[in-house]
């Protein structure tokens, strides 16, 4: 069988400070496929972000990776990214891995054109002339649907409202065709009709172009429309992950149902108010003894959830959950 395109391993991620050595992401192992979209969801400060940047070993002092391997493959060839030489990780930043960000405003270089912004991605990792690149820029913004695009080609960021600067990430991230992207929080700023828009076309290049898809976002709603596969985080592990057909027809982590049930839908009109889980993500200084949940779960019981830490077990096949008491509370 071929190997995936992404397996992080056991990913251990810490961060050393006065507090001592914090473990942001705390074991995760992760599988994406060619072509596949896997959404990895949670409240801010679970260990997203963290899991994403550590993909790209972009973690900055005092974190680093502290374990794990982080194998991906490509065109018959695999390397960890976790090992792989600085200069031949930085060709597949960008180049075999595209990545995309919440804010488009603090990626974008306010002082060059979005044009020489493409182009420039594109010459970092092709050996193409200026202007074959610049031929390459406005492909790609035709790609992404940007109205207008030969004029908007020598248009600045601040020119652009937050959904075309988002278009304009996008066309960023795909224009050396990579394999894989990675999509930090995609359309957390923008409103909801361009939220619409923008996943409508990640999913749609995705199909088109065959790219793999690793969607961080707390919105289940978002995992809803477009992912094939869901992780659900939690204080740094993860907690459930399944296909999302199965996630959303059998949740069997309390942290999940809570998700689902706090998310707004077009019938909340009619049912009252949302439901919210009680308290917060704790930090990784305070993560709880036993079950990392238990303090905000309904479901816990002592003594096991406070003492003893649940393992992720396969409960059915490729569904996994990390709780003492999965099958009951779902049954
Ligand atoms: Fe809740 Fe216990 Fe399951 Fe943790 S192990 S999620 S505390 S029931």
């Amino acid at each position: 069988m071929a190997a995936p395109l992404l397996e992080i391993k056991d990913l251990v991620t810490v961060f050393h400070t006065s507090d001592g050595r914090l473990p942001a992401v705390d074991g995760v192992s992760l599988s994406i496929e060619r072509g596949q979209t896997l959404g990895l969801v949670g409240e801010s400060g679970c260990g997203k972000s963290v899991t994403a940047m550590s993909t790209l070993r972009l973690v900055s002092s005092p974190g680093r990776i502290e374990s794990g391997s982080i194998m991906f493959t490509t065109e018959g060839e695999s390397i960890d990214l976790v090992t792989t030489p600085e200069k031949q990780l930085r060709q597949v930043r960008g180049g075999r891995i595209g990545m995309i960000f919440q804010e488009p405003m603090t990626s974008l270089n306010p002082v060059f054109t979005i044009g020489n912004q493409i182009a420039e991605a594109v010459q970092l990792h092709r050996k193409v002339s200026r202007s074959e690149a610049r031929s390459r820029a406005l492909e790609m913004l035709h790609l992404v649907r940007l109205a207008d695009p030969e004029q908007r080609l020598d248009a600045y960021p601040h020119q652009l409202s937050g959904g075309m600067r988002q278009r304009v990430m996008i066309a960023i991230a795909l224009a050396c065709e990579p394999d894989l992207i990675i999509a930090d929080e995609p359309t957390t700023a923008l409103d909801v009709t361009i939220q619409a828009q923008i996943l409508e076309l990640l999913d749609d290049l995705r199909s088109r172009l065959g790219t793999a898809i690793l969607l961080i976002t707390h919105d289940l709603g978002v995992v809803a429309e477009t992912c094939d596969d869901v992780a659900v985080m939690y204080a740094g592990r993860i907690v459930e992950q399944a296909s999302a057909v199965e996630l959303f027809s059998r949740p069997l982590h309390p942290y999940t149902i809570g998700l689902l049930q706090a998310r707004p839908n077009v019938d909340a009109r009619d049912s009252g108010p949302l439901e919210t889980i009680p308290g917060m993500v704790p930090p990784p200084q305070d993560f709880p003894s036993g079950c990392r949940f238990h303090p905000r779960c309904s479901h816990a019981r002592e003594p096991q959830c406070n003492v003893e830490p649940p393992s992720l077990r396969e409960v059915s096949p490729g569904h996994f959950v990390r709780c003492h008491f999965a099958e009951e509370i779902n049954s």
